[in-house]
C-alpha cells in the first residue's frame, strides 16, 4: 500500500498528464482526484453531446492515470467542493493541489475548501504577463497584442520581420462559399464501453462527432492537418449548407478541456508549413485563431475582472427568443441552420456564433445574460473564460465597447454575401420593410435608430449611423421592426 502524501486535484478542464499539477506528479505519493458534480451533471441544464464528452473524457483520464499507477479517486458529489473534503476525510487532511482555476468562481469554490494552486500552463501567455501588455494599452486591439505574441513566440518569423513581408492575410481569408467544392469527409469517432456507459446513463444516442480520450483528440489534430490545414485561410469565414465544419480544425474542445496542449497545436501546423505542405495565407490565418484570438480571449476574461461578465451597457432585457432552444421556431433559414447544428453537436463555426446567433441577440436586444447561459450550455467547448468576453464583449456589445470599439451587428447583406443561406430562404434580404424583409436587415437599421444617441459619440459608429438619415422608410421600418420583434419573442418569424 502506497502512503497518500498530496491530493491532486483535477479539474475537467485540466485533463492532461503533462501540464498543471499533474506536471510534477509522483504516482508513488500522489491521489489523483477528479470530482463529478450533481451540478454539473443535471441533464437538463447542458446539452447532452457536451455533458457526454466533458464525463466521458474525464473518466477516461481518470482511467489512464490509474494505469499509469497513481491511485485514483473518481467521485461523486453535490458539488466540486463537497467531492474535495470527501477525499479529504478519507485521506486524513492531506494538503490539496490544484492547478490555477479557469474562472473566478472556480477560483474562489476551491480556495474555499483550502486548495492550494500551482501555475495554470495550460494556455501560453501567462496571466501576468498578459495583464502587463493589456495594462499598457488605451484599446485593446487584437492584431497588437498577436503581432507581440509571434514574436515573443517566434513564429513565422524572421529575424523581427513576419514571414512573408505581412502580418496577416485577413484580406484574402474571407472569400464566400466556394461553388462545386469537394470537401473532404470528416473523421468518426468510435465509441469504447466507457462512452457507452456513459451515453446509457444521460440516455443520450452515441455520436461520432467527439472524442473523449487524448488518442482520439491527436487523431482529429492529424486528420486537420492532413485534410483541412491547406484550405483553411481561405473560406474560414463563410458558411455554407453543403457542409457544416468546412475546413474548420474541430479542436477547440481538446484544447478547452486538456486533452491536447496549444504548443503541440502551434508546433505541428508549423512542421507542416515548413515541410511545404501548406501555404502561409493558411498557416497564417490558423496561428492567429491560436496564439493570437485564443489567449488574448484568455488574458481579457481575467483582466476585465469578475464583474465584467453582468455588463448590460445598451440595457438589453428581452428574453431569451424561443428559437434558440428550439429550431422549429423561426423560418429564417440561416438561424434555423445554426440552431439546427448546435442542436445535432454543439458546435457551429465562429461566423454562425458571431454573425448570425450573436448579431440576432444582438440587434433584437436580447438580455445579455440569458443569452450568455444559452451559449454556455449548449456548446460542446463553453467554459467561462472564452464564453464571457467572446459574448459580452463581442457577441453583444454588452460592456460599452470595452474589447471591441464597435458592436459587430449586421444585416441581410453581409449574410447573404458570405453564406449560401438567403436562396432558400422566406425572406429576402434586401428588403428591410414589407412582409418578406429579411429580419436582420430590418433590425439591424432599428438597431441602429434606438441606440443612435450613444452610437453617435463612437467616431467608428458614425458612419453606419448617419446612414439611417438616407432611409426614406424609416417611419414603416420602425412598424415593420415591432412586428418582427412579437414574431420572433413568439416564434412565428
Ligand atoms: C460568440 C462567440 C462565442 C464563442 N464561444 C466559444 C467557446 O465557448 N469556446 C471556444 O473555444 N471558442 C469559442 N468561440 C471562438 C470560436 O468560434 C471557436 O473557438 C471555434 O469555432 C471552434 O471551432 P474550431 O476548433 O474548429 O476552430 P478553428 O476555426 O479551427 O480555430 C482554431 C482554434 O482557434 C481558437 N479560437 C479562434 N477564435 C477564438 C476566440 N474568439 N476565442 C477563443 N478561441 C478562439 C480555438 O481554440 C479554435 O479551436 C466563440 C466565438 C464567438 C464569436
Ligand atoms: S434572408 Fe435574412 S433571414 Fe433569410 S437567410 Fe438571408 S439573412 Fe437569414
Amino acid at each position: 500500500m502506497k502512503e497518500a502524501k498530496r491530493i491532486l486535484f483535477i479539474a475537467f478542464d485540466h485533463l492532461n498528464g503533462d501540464y498543471g499539477v499533474m506536471k510534477q506528479a509522483n504516482p508513488e505519493t500522489d491521489v489523483v482526484l477528479l470530482v463529478e458534480s450533481a451540478r454539473m451533471a443535471s441533464v437538463t441544464r447542458f446539452h447532452k453531446d457536451r455533458l457526454f464528452f466533458l464525463l466521458s473524457s474525464a473518466r477516461h483520464f481518470a482511467k489512464e492515470q490509474e494505469a499509469k499507477g497513481f491511485q485514483v479517486e473518481y467521485l461523486k458529489a453535490s458539488d466540486t467542493a463537497a467531492g474535495i473534503t470527501l477525499a479529504k476525510d478519507k485521506y486524513g487532511n492531506l494538503p490539496v493541489l490544484a492547478a490555477q482555476p479557469s474562472s473566478f468562481k472556480q477560483s474562489q469554490q476551491l480556495k474555499a475548501v483550502g486548495v492550494e494552486f500551482v501555475e495554470n500552463n495550460f494556455f501560453l501567455t501567462p496571466r501576468e504577463l498578459f495583464a502587463d501588455w493589456a495594462g499598457a494599452q488605451k484599446t485593446f486591439v487584437m492584431e497588437n497584442f498577436y503581432r507581440l505574441q509571434r514574436k515573443r513566440l517566434g513564429l513565422l518569423m524572421d529575424g523581427d520581420k513576419p514571414v512573408g513581408g505581412q502580418w496577416n492575410f485577413d484580406h484574402d481569408n474571407r472569400l464566400p462559399p466556394p461553388k462545386n467544392y469537394s470537401w473532404p469527409e470528416r473523421l468518426e469517432h468510435q465509441r469504447d464501453e466507457l462512452d457507452l456507459e456513459v451515453l446509457e446513463e444521460l440516455g443520450h444516442e452515441p455520436s461520432s462527432t467527439w472524442a473523449t480520450t487524448r488518442a482520439g483528440a491527436l487523431k482529429q489534430l492529424d486528420h486537420f492537418l492532413d485534410n483541412h490545414l491547406a484550405g483553411f485561410g481561405p473560406y474560414e469565414d463563410a458558411v455554407t449548407d453543403d457542409d457544416w465544419s468546412l475546413h474548420h480544425s474541430l479542436l477547440s474542445p481538446y484544447l478547452n478541456n486538456g486533452l491536447l496542449h496549444a504548443s503541440e497545436v502551434v508546433a505541428a501546423v508549423i512542421e507542416r508549413f515548413d515541410k511545404g505542405m501548406a501555404p502561409m495565407q493558411s498557416v497564417e490565418g490558423f496561428i492567429r485563431q491560436l496564439i493570437g484570438w485564443r489567449e488574448y480571449i484568455n488574458g481579457m476574461y481575467w483582466f476585465l475582472g469578475e464583474d465584467y461578465r453582468e455588463l448590460n451597457g445598451l440595457q438589453a432585457t428581452r428574453k431569451l427568443l424561443p428559437l434558440f432552444t428550439d429550431s422549429s421556431k423561426t423560418k429564417m433559414a440561416c438561424v434555423k441552420s445554426a440552431v439546427q447544428d448546435v442542436e445535432k453537436r454543439a458546435w457551429t463555426h465562429h461566423i454562425p456564433r458571431l454573425m448570425i446567433l450573436s448579431n440576432l441577440a444582438l440587434i433584437t436586444g436580447t438580455n445579455p445574460q440569458q443569452f450568455l447561459e444559452w451559449m454556455r450550455t449548449q456548446f460542446i467547448d463553453a467554459a467561462e473564460w472564452v464564453m464571457v468576453p467572446n459574448i459580452i464583449g463581442m457577441g453583444v456589445h454588452a460592456d460599452s465597447g470595452r474589447l471591441m470599439t464597435k458592436p459587430y451587428a449586421a444585416g441581410g447583406a453581409y449574410i447573404n454575401r458570405m453564406t449560401s443561406h438567403c436562396k432558400g430562404c422566406a425572406y429576402d434580404p434586401k428588403k428591410r420593410v414589407g412582409d418578406d424583409s429579411c429580419p436582420f436587415t430590418t433590425l439591424y437599421w432599428d438597431f441602429l435608430d434606438r441606440h443612435k444617441e450613444e452610437f453617435k459619440k463612437n467616431h467608428r459608429m458614425s458612419q453606419q449611423v448617419n446612414g439611417l438619415t438616407r432611409l426614406s422608410d424609416l417611419t414603416d421600418l420602425r412598424v415593420r421592426a415591432q412586428q418582427v420583434l412579437e414574431g420572433l419573442d413568439s416564434g412565428a418569424v
